[in-house]
């Protein structure tokens, strides 16, 4: 196997099981080596330390398979999966959810590889060498262990570009007439593309927030934010919130979001789904002087890089701020951050600067994050990407 050195002091990371090795950590490096393929890393004294796969061309340079002196082959795959598998039983309950993530990357220790479960399709996202290296030997033991009825690959994700790899979507295992898939959640169902949806299809990782968003819901006047393909608007229709307004600047997802407000049958006065810019929409409905019980705030990701962070915090403010502003009193805000270079505390932060700026009180009520099966294993804090807050007025 080829091998990597790294510099001296440079393995203090591994031993807290992080498992990313910079470029900048690396002293040598054999000859030859190809995209994904699997590499053994030792310290500068020579100790070994893991082995994982090489990716010439990212920062990222080598991602830990295993910290032990282990083989990569299909046992390895096989194990992994089954026990990225095992841990899915213990967070969600299959009885009342058909759609939930199967593997979160590198917090299931396979980095770069994502799979969803949409009822009985499933969808892969491959966004790193080593795992576009092993990606056939994964399909066939998903079908294996999961008897799915097709596999959709959805790699189209930018980020490939940063592995040298391109992006790319289609079938990699077995037929399906359409995109469209239907999941269920508990009482709530949802029509998804898993073609052209955002990510692979739905926001699965609101899974819990929806549900408690519905239990806040009963008889409010709500308004919903980024509302995609409907997910908050449709968990707060049906325990019955009076009236919601969803807004999204998407003509397609809003397209899905009529159609999953018929297919859980809410009357259509309950409910108007708008196309418009938040941020217009917000001082729109500020100068009409509208004022609603429930608002929810799930933005895109406004944060690319480091450097965006300020611009990004802006925007974080302005809507946050224009949202307290068209609360009832007593009203109820949810609001998220999907960046993962947010951290909670300058989440929290913005959004005290926000009351501040808007001249209101507001309480914290919960602390809310992503569903448990986007696992987020302690060693690897980057994985925790979602967060958010329930804060009420007064
Ligand atoms: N809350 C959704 C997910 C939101 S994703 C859910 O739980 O399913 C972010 C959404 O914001 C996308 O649907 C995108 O079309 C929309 N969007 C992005 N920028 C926008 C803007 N400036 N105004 C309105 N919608 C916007």
């Amino acid at each position: 196997m080829k091998k990597i050195i790294l510099h001296k002091g440079r393995e203090k990371s591994l031993f807290r099981k992080h498992p990313w090795i910079f470029s900048g950590a690396i002293n040598s490096i054999d000859d030859d080596i190809d995209l994904g393929e699997t590499v053994e890393v030792f310290s500068a004294d020579k100790k070994f330390l893991a082995v994982g796969a090489y990716s010439p061309h990212s920062q990222i340079r080598v991602r830990v398979w295993d910290f032990n002196q282990s083989e990569i082959d299909k046992n390895f795959f096989e194990e992994r999966i089954g026990s990225a598998l095992n841990f899915r039983k213990s967070v969600v309950d299959s009885k009342i959810y058909n759609a939930y993530r199967l593997i979160n990357s590198e917090s299931d220790g396979l980095p770069g590889v994502i799979v969803d479960k949409y009822n009985d399709v499933l969808v892969c996202q491959f966004i790193s060498a080593g795992a576009e290296k092993w990606k056939q030997t994964i399909v066939e033991i998903l079908v294996k262990q999961l008897e799915p009825t097709a596999i959709y690959e959805r790699s189209d994700a930018d980020v490939r570009q940063k592995e040298g790899l391109k992006p790319i979507k289609g079938m990699l295992y077995g037929k399906i007439d359409s995109g469209e898939v239907i999941i269920h959640e508990d009482n709530l169902s949802f029509i998804v593309n898993i073609f052209t949806g955002h990510k692979t299809g739905f926001y699965l990782d609101q899974r819990e927030n929806r549900k408690i968003i519905s239990e806040y819901s009963k008889e409010k006047n709500v308004l919903n934010c980024f509302s995609y393909t409907g997910g908050f608007g449709i968990a707060a229709s049906v325990n019955e919130a009076k009236h919601v307004l969803n807004i999204d600047s998407s003509e397609e997802a809003l397209n899905i979001s009529a159609r999953n407000f018929q297919l859980n049958k809410i009357n259509d006065d309950k409910f108007t789904n708008l196309k418009a810019d938040v941020f217009t929409e917000l001082r729109k409905l500020k100068s009409e002087n509208k004022k609603f019980d429930l608002i929810v705030l799930d933005p895109p990701k406004f944060v690319e890089g480091k450097n965006s962070l300020n611009k990004a915090s802006r925007g974080y403010k302005d809507i946050n701020m224009l949202a307290m502003q068209l609360l009832n009193d007593d009203g109820l805000l949810f609001t998220f951050s999907c960046s993962g270079l947010m951290t909670p505390e300058l989440f929290n932060k913005i959004i005290a600067d926000a009351a501040t700026d808007a001249g209101v009180n507001l309480s914290i009520i919960d602390r809310l994050w992503q569903s448990g099966d986007h696992r987020v294993k302690t060693s690897f804090p980057e994985s925790l990407y979602l967060k958010g807050l329930l804060v009420k007025k007064g």
